[in-house]
């Protein structure tokens, strides 16, 4: 059941949405060499401390019967696509990281994710950061009251594949509310006319996953960091945004 939302709970969840951007931006400011992304963690989970937030992705349930999450940022670096674990690894000069951050605070969910250039990266790989960050917005462009869901799972692999990225099948965004995970699932593939009809009030959370080789994906002995099959790089971005009369509004625009 797909869940709408009011304005004034839009705009609740514009105040989580606005933390998470701010805190990625933070954290996106701090990504260099020599750092670990047990650091970047800390930070985040000292944001949402001070701010009254909760880091929804801690201890959030593993489907895989492994421990849950322990981080509160998914860190996923180079040829892991998401849910990668934060920990004692330190970034080097020409790594990509992604961060994918989400908080409830005042009783919803805000979700975003960034990928981020540790120094200078290949040039190749920096178009992989790129055409991933147009592909969320060319989906988010679609997501219009009228339209089909479909529409912006379209936008997306469309653009991802004439730029020669393969759109991960696997993991997919989803509505978003007082939970972090809502009806509908939002793929970044399939059919224009699929999907249930777009509503004013519907709050969705579009990730797209791009590979420069393979879709195909597996999840590593720890239950959790999904790495791509064929060891190549992958990037993923991704808003909380709303369905409104006047179009598509990104709660969690940096
Ligand atoms: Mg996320
Ligand atoms: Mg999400």
């Amino acid at each position: 059941m797909i869940i709408l939302k009011t304005r004034d709970e839009i705009a609740r969840m514009r105040v989580a949405g606005q933390m998470v951007a701010q805190v990625l931006s933070l954290l996106e400011s701090q990504v260099k060499p020599g750092i670990t992304t047990a650091s970047l963690n800390a930070l985040a989970e000292e944001e949402c401390r001070k701010r009254g937030a909760i880091p929804v992705f801690k201890n959030y349930p593993n489907s895989r019967g492994g421990p849950p999450f322990p981080g509160a940022i998914c860190a996923s670096v180079n040829e892991e696509v998401v849910h990668g674990i934060p920990g004692k690894r330190v970034l080097k000069e020409g790594d990509i990281l992604s961060i994918d951050f989400g908080v409830l605070l005042d009783g919803f969910a805000g979700d975003s994710a960034i990928t981020v250039p540790v120094g200078e990266v290949d040039p190749e790989v920096a178009r992989l950061l790129q055409v991933t960050e147009e592909s969320l917005m060319k989906g988010i462009q679609q997501a219009l009251p009228g339209h089909r869901l479909g529409r912006v799972s379209q936008a997306v692999q469309q653009w991802a594949e004439k730029n020669g990225f393969s759109v991960v099948r696997e993991y997919v965004g989803h509505g978003i509310g007082r939970a972090m995970h809502e009806d509908p699932p939002v793929p970044n593939y399939g059919r224009p006319d699929r999907g249930p009809v777009l509503k004013e009030g519907m709050t969705l959370a579009i990730e797209p996953m791009l590979n420069m080789g393979t879709y195909k994906v597996f999840t590593k002995i720890d239950d959790w960091t999904v790495v791509t099959q064929d060891g190549k790089h992958s990037a993923h971005f991704e808003h909380t945004v709303a369905v409104t009369s006047h179009g598509p509004e990104i709660l969690t625009l940096r």
